[in-house]
């Protein structure tokens, strides 16, 4: 489902992110990605959703070779992932529904199933009755629900996930974890970056760390294992 050989990152400026990772992550499966400020994770993260590419080694992800994937392709290939972020990146000026909406418009979606798909997942993520409001009349971890909602609507094989509770109170936290619990038990790998120590250690799953651009520790049912 998603594999790196040897993958190297340097950015432009020469700073080397990521160092000869290699990784497997199958089907289904729930990975923490932690490690310290600077460690390479969001690098690893958006390389994953080909916000970058690696200057070399091999990475696949859903079949697809990220490194030689062309930009016309980059819709195509972002069709099979979900992406969620620390400060969710809804769109202001649209409703929670034209939000999620959106992300089966731009894929040429019927209106019918549109808008059957759009409820559905909204409620899934217990955030319908909220439907006509606007993200600045939500709460962050609504907003979340929301980003969540438009995350999963095209049914993705994985979804990423950066820091996704990073903006979160401790008990609105642990209802995103529940939802996203949900999505994994489903059959969507989840990959999530976090700094969060209660929940990694909590809600135990694989644990990748990184640590100066080079994984450090993999485990399948691992501890946070930082003081931060
Ligand atoms: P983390 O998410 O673990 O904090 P990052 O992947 O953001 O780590 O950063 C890894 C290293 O790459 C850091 O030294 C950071 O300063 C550097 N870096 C990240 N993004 C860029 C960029 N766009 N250009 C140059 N250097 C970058
Ligand atoms: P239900 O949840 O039973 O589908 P709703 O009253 O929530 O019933 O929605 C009725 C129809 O209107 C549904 O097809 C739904 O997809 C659509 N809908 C709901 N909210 C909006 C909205 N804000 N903008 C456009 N269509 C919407």
């Amino acid at each position: 489902m998603i594999e790196m050989r040897e993958v190297h990152k340097t950015y432009p400026n020469g700073v080397r992110a990521l160092n000869g990772i290699n990784i497997k992550i199958q089907k289904g499966e729930f990975v923490y990605v932690v490690g310290p400020s600077g460690a390479g994770k969001s690098t690893f993260i958006k390389m994953m959703y080909r916000e970058e590419k690696p200057t070399t080694g091999l990475m696949l992800v859903n079949g697809m070779n990220v490194g030689t994937i062309k930009d016309t392709e980059v819709p195509m290939f972002r069709r099979n992932l979900g992406v969620i972020f620390q400060d969710f990146k809804l769109l202001p000026t649209l409703t929670v529904y034209e939000n999620v909406a959106f992300a089966m418009e731009v894929i040429e979606e019927e209106p019918e199933v549109i808008q059957k798909r759009v409820m559905d997942v909204l409620n899934q993520v217990k955030i319908g009755h909220k439907a006509n409001m606007k993200p600045n009349e939500l709460s962050g971890g609504e907003q979340q629900r929301v980003a969540i909602a438009r995350a999963i609507v095209n049914r993705p094989k994985v979804l990423i996930a950066d820091e996704p509770t990073g903006n979160l109170d401790p008990e609105t936290t642990w209802g995103i974890m529940d939802i996203l619990k949900e999505i994994s038990d489903t059959g969507t790998t989840i990959i999530m970056a976090t700094h969060n120590r209660e929940i990694v250690n909590t809600i135990k799953k694989r644990v990748i760390a990184i640590e100066k651009g080079r994984i450090v520790r993999d485990e399948a049912r691992g501890e946070y294992g930082y003081e931060d």
